[in-house]
């Protein structure tokens, strides 16, 4: 600071000495006594304020000060004591000869301090040289709020609506004055592309004078891809300017034109024109500043937008197979359950397709030529994929398959089916046939209740399950499958508590003799008295129960169950010579406690072997024959019968049964359902009866809904029978009234 040297600067002179040195600056020279009256005034006092210089002696500074300023002067020419040098930035507002107010600022010419010196000296100067003026001020405060404006009129938007931040920005310099027009043109090889444009009314010229500029034609905008003018500040006069500005004079009344390059790395990559058609209009210094800072704005922002956009796009399409990624599949994927949930679309297939043995290939081939194998199936399945299929690399070799508008899971699988099949022509690598196939995971969906990483988990196992099976095939992720999966655990657990709380019984159905209608049998068979459902019957639990090994503990409980109601008539002495017929599943007769369990059963409720006769299904003997034979010459040991359970739906031949040690056998109802019209289920009744009667065995015919049924059996020498005409399963107090 200057103000550092003249510190120790001490005036020994009076103040008329002063005033004699000072006769001669020309600046505004006052010199105050401690009063801070005028002890004398420069010549050039008259310049600034119209004052005689040698009126103002002896008046007090004070007296001629706005008396809006004069605390603020006072306090500044206190404060100026201790500032050397330095001009007091305070604008005051001094009463000029004239009766207007100048605004003035001290500026001190000489150093000075009234406790060393007993004065001051002030230079008066008018405010203008301090600063630009007020409007010009208010104006640069208005530019730059509007160029901050400008600038973050691209915060407001997303990547791909860099136009509309473009459109906000144009607007802002819309609002310079005389501004008719503002168009943003970006260069494309040798023409200008119109981006963005706003007019300030629809007098506006017609744009089509310009719509495409050909850079040549447009000295003004050719001077600046020329690089060395910054701006072109162009006043369209009658005689100036390039034809192509002379008709825009002409044909569109254009009187001031303002054209601003925008460059980009140095490069001319477009410019910004304002366009003003008043008569009286000009661009001055303020349009260029503003439009130059804007300038300089809108082509970072082209060219953030423009990397932006290119890595948008790298994001969206694979290199390798130039189909779209997994973030542009989520976005159609994403639209497709958008469209169903607003029933919009009968449903879509979302597939997961995996290249079976890729790895290997690309290992044997090498990840160039596997990349390349990769973009021929990809090609290939964008030639087989219709309109409504859309495909996606997820990565690796898995591809992302969405067909759009599938009302049935058929269709989806057919549709995936034709893009696997598409596969199926050899691939060429390196001069060599390569076959590929592919595996497919497919989830059909109907309604939006699955979002996408949902559908694409459950894809993913559907694949998992296709690969597991070997690959070159389609698994489809079955909703109502896992719901059943779902429901059955629920289930099995309500069955496994039904079992142990004594929620199953045993109820009892009649076999008679058609010919003597004694009754000879009774059935014992399932129930689960469910605390919601009711009564169950054992068709809709006995498959859960035994897939879920539960069954062995089921079939104990109806064996005991029925054994008990057994013992007691016998003890009342009925039913002596009823047969208990109790069905035992594959998995029970695997079980090597069996044959101990019904010992016990029997011992436990005073029922002899005899009476018991257990029945089998033809398959569950066929499932390890060795073994069950063993296992049921135990059983036959303990002396119970044992009677071919639904016998003919099976694999086994009619002469299996001769060796097999069983006692009975029972005609499934399959074969009584069409009789006695059925020629073949005739012929099938006739011969398993003979059979049954050439072995000793007896021979029941199951499920009796009609009468003509009954007539039909007993026409084929078929007498004894089961079924609804002859009486319902019942539990064991309704049952014992048949006795
Ligand atoms: P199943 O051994 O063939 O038993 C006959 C089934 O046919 C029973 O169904 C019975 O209610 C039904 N039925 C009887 N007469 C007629 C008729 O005239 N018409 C028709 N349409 N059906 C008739 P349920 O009780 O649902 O049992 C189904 C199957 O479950 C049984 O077939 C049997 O294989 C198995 N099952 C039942 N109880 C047990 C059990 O305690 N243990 C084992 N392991 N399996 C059982
Ligand atoms: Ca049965
Ligand atoms: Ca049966």
């Amino acid at each position: 600071m200057n103000g550092a040297g003249r510190k120790d600067v001490t005036f020994k002179v009076s103040a008329q000495d002063l005033a004699a040195l000072l006769g001669h600056t020309s600046d505004a020279v006052v010199v105050l006594d401690d009063q801070l009256r005028v002890v004398f005034a420069g010549p050039a006092i008259s310049q600034i304020l119209g004052y005689d210089p040698g009126s103002l002696v002896g008046k007090e500074l004070l007296r001629f000060l706005h008396p809006d300023d004069l605390e603020a002067s006072v306090e500044s020419l206190a404060r100026w004591e201790h500032r050397h040098g330095e001009p007091l930035g305070q604008v005051q507002r001094i009463l000029a000869a004239d009766g207007t107010w100048r605004e003035v600022y001290y500026d001190n010419a000489v150093g000075s301090s009234i406790a060393a010196f007993g004065a001051m000296v002030l230079t008066l100067r008018p405010a203008e040289d301090l600063r630009p003026s007020w409007q010009d001020e208010r104006q640069r405060e208005v530019n730059e709020r509007r160029l901050v404006r400008l600038a973050s009129s691209f915060l407001h938007y997303p990547v791909d609506q860099f136009d509309r931040g473009l459109d906000d920005a144009v607007e802002e310099l819309a609002g310079l004055d005389w501004v008719t027009r503002v168009s943003v043109w970006r260069i494309d090889g040798s023409r200008a592309v119109l981006r963005a444009r706003w007019e300030a009314s629809v007098n506006a010229p017609p744009l089509r004078l310009h719509d495409r500029v050909r850079i040549e034609d447009w000295p003004e905008v050719s001077r600046l891809a020329g690089g060395d003018e910054i701006a072109v500040l162009s006043a369209v006069e009658a005689s100036g300017g390039s034809d192509a500005a002379r008709r825009l004079r002409d044909e569109a009344g254009v009187r001031a034109l303002l054209v601003v390059p925008m460059a980009a790395a140095g490069e001319f990559a477009g410019f910004i024109m304002l366009e003003a058609t008043a008569v009286d209009a000009t661009f001055g210094a303020v349009h260029v500043t503003a439009v130059r800072s804007a300038a300089a704005i809108l082509a970072e922002a082209f060219v953030r937008n423009e990397a932006e956009t290119r890595l948008a796009e790298q994001v969206r399409i694979d290199p390798v197979t130039g189909l779209g990624t997994r973030w542009a599949f989520d976005e159609v994927l994403v639209e497709s359950l958008d469209r169903v949930e607003r029933s919009r679309s009968p449903g879509f297939a979302f597939a997961l397709v995996d290249i079976d043995r890729f790895r290997l290939i690309n290992n044997a081939l090498g990840h160039t030529a596997g990349d390349r194998l990769l973009a021929d199936v990809a090609s290939r399945l964008s030639g087989v994929a219709g309109p409504r299929t859309t495909l996606a690399r997820l990565g690796g070799d898995k591809l992302l398959v969405l067909h759009d508008d599938e009302p049935a899971l058929s269709g989806a699988i057919g549709r995936t089916q034709d893009l696997l099949d598409g596969l199926r022509a050899p691939f060429e690598v390196g001069g060599d046939p390569v076959m590929l196939t592919a595996s497919a995971g497919l989830v059909h969906a109907v309604d939006a209740t699955a979002d996408a990483v949902e559908l694409l988990r459950r894809a993913d196992l559907a694949l998992r399950r296709a690969k597991e099976h070997g690959g070159d095939t389609i698994e489809v992720d079955d909703e109502q499958l896992r719901e059943r999966v779902a429901s059955r655990l629920h289930r099995e657990a309500d069955l496994r508590a039904a079992i142990d709380g004594g929620g199953i019984e045993a109820h009892l159905q009649p076999e008679w003799d058609l010919r003597t209608g004694r009754l000879v049998a009774a059935e014992a068979l399932a129930r689960w008295r469910h605390p919601v459902e009711g009564l169950l019957e054992a068709g809709s639990f006995i498959p859960l129960a035994e897939e879920s090994r539960v069954i062995g503990d089921l079939g104990l409980r109806v064996l005991r169950d029925a054994c008990g109601a057994f013992g007691r008539w016998r003890r009342q002495g009925r039913a002596l010579d009823l047969t208990l017929r109790v069905n035992i599943s594959a998995r029970q007769l695997r079980n090597d406690d069996l044959a101990d369990q019904v010992s016990d059963a029997l011992a436990d409720f005073g029922i002899p072997a005899s009476t018991l006769c257990l029945e089998l299904t033809e398959s569950s003997l066929l499932i390890d024959p060795e073994g069950s034979l063993t296992r049921l010459e135990r059983l036959r040991e303990l002396g119970v019968g044992l009677a071919v359970d639904d016998f003919g739906t099976g694999y086994a031949s009619l002469l299996y049964l001769k060796r097999l040690p069983v006692t009975a056998v029972k005609i499934d109802r399959a074969f009584v359902r069409d009789l006695p019209d059925s020629m073949s289920d005739r012929a099938i009744v006739q011969a398993t009866m003979q059979l049954a009667a050439a072995l000793g065995i007896t021979c029941t015919a199951e499920g009796v809904e009609t009468v003509e049924q009954r007539d039909g059996l007993l026409e084929l020498g078929v007498h004894r029978a089961q079924g609804y005409l002859l009486g319902r399963p019942e539990p064991h107090d309704r049952f014992a009234t048949l006795l």
